[in-house]
């Protein structure tokens, strides 16, 4: 299985189109459980039990891992709510449609 992005030891950077399909909500383009959120890495992937699994980071959005996923099957596990990953996946959206405003949003503007 091809996997793109940079890798980063055992986490990946990826753009936001490389995780998400840019129409409509975006979290619901995950192959995710959305009522399932795990703070910490999970020892395994919850639909085919691997226990390879990466943190995701998108640019742009949530500087750091924004969400889990399964180096077998793809599938994505969450860190944060639901609402919330929808609200960092737009920050790169929003860089997806305006090139020339790219940049990082402060962690801080978060809290
Ligand atoms: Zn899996």
């Amino acid at each position: 299985m091809s996997k793109r992005g940079v890798i980063l030891e055992e986490d990946r950077l990826v753009m936001l189109d490389d995780v998400c399909d840019i129409k409509g909500r975006l979290v619901d383009s995950l192959d995710a459980d959305k009522n399932l959120i795990c703070k910490e890495k999970p020892n395994k992937c919850p639909k085919c039990s691997c226990e390879e699994i990466s943190g995701v980071e998108v640019m742009g959005t949530y500087e750091g891992r924004l969400f889990w996923e399964c180096n077998e099957c793809d599938y994505a596990i969450l860190r944060f709510e639901e609402y919330k990953t929808e609200e960092y996946l737009q920050l790169a959206k929003g860089l997806w449609t305006n090139p020339s405003d790219w940049g990082f949003v402060p962690k801080s503007e978060f809290n």
